[in-house]
């Protein structure tokens, strides 16, 4: 990414931001009282509502225009009005978005067995829902606030950034025409 990088600032930005979730990640599955059930192929999750930044949907959206081919671009975009309520980035039960995949992707992970299809974990069993640092969360999203000062936001006075953060997350399905809009990125 690193050529994408010298052009897109923000890009470095959210890169950092994912690798010091992912680092808090592994730190939670390092110290998890029961293996992953998470595996590739499950889509359980990927039917969730999953919440987004304009940051991340700006990650994405560079992503599928510039990184995808011309064909499974087309298929995703056909995804959205064909998938119900899997996420149009699931395509043959794989995230092909991975490497830029959002922050409550990249979070959330179930020990134990894996889930059942209509499943909520965090209702049903929250034990084997693995919960990442919420410390290293908030350093994470706080490493995002430059590029908002560039869009002309930032936190409130005496705001904690992680509530700004959540403040300004919508959910991925109301952004999927906005991240596909558009010939090239
Ligand atoms: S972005 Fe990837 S991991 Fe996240 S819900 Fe969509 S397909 Fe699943």
């Amino acid at each position: 990414m690193t050529r994408y990088e010298q052009r897109h600032r923000w890009l470095s930005l959210l890169l950092d931001c994912y690798a010091l979730i992912d680092l808090s990640v592994w730190q939670a599955v390092d110290t998890a009282s029961d293996v992953l059930a998470c595996r590739e192929g499950c889509t359980a999750c990927c039917r969730h509502t999953i919440p987004l930044s304009t940051l991340e949907a700006l990650g994405l959206r560079f992503y599928v225009h510039t990184l995808l081919d011309a064909a499974l671009y087309q298929d995703l975009r056909r995804n959205i009005s064909r998938q119900g309520s899997l996420c149009c980035f699931n395509h043959q039960g794989s995230c092909t978005v991975y490497a830029l995949r959002p922050i409550a992707c990249r979070r959330y992970l179930v020990t134990g067995t894996a889930c059942a299809e209509d499943e909520s974990p965090l209702d049903s069993r929250p034990h084997a829902v693995l919960h990442p640092s919420r410390d290293v969360l908030r350093r994470a999203v706080a490493l995002t606030l430059p590029f908002y000062r560039t869009i002309g936001l930032k936190p409130e006075s005496g705001e904690d950034v992680l509530s700004f953060y959540l403040r300004q997350n919508m959910p991925l399905t109301s952004l999927n025409e906005r991240i596909f809009a558009g010939e090239s990125y």
